[in-house]
């Protein structure tokens, strides 16, 4: 009987020890979907947003909101919908349901933060 208890004993540890393990497994699964989940522009709604990671690539011809001096200056990290600050380099959008965005980028979507 006492060895049972044993067995049982050690077998729930190593049980816990597994499920500890697994649990720190799934943990990590979040912050690499994260990273992996950036907006990249060959995306569809990227591309009907006209997303492009450096702002200043902008087609001004094909997005005016972007040309001129007031175009020039608009960017991901001084927009409304972007949930970073000014100098994060990266941060969700609330435009492609909270996936990250490049700060330096810009979409047709662009509203000035107020
Ligand atoms: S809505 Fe704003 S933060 Fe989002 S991609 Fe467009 S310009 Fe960037």
């Amino acid at each position: 009987m006492k060895n049972t208890k044993l067995i049982n004993r050690r077998n729930f540890l190593k049980l816990g020890m597994k499920a500890s393990g697994g649990a720190l497994a799934l943990s990590a699964i979040p912050i690499q979907l994260l990273a992996d989940d950036e907006v990249t522009v060959d995306e569809p709604l990227a591309q009907a947003m006209g997303y492009v990671t450096d702002a200043t690539t902008v087609d001004t011809a094909k997005f005016p909101k972007r040309a001129g001096e007031a175009g020039a200056s608009q960017f991901c990290n001084n927009c409304a919908l972007y949930a970073g600050k000014v100098d994060d380099e990266i941060a969700p959008c609330s435009i492609f349901q909270n996936r990250p965005v490049r700060g330096l980028g810009w979409c047709n979507a662009w509203v000035a933060k107020s």
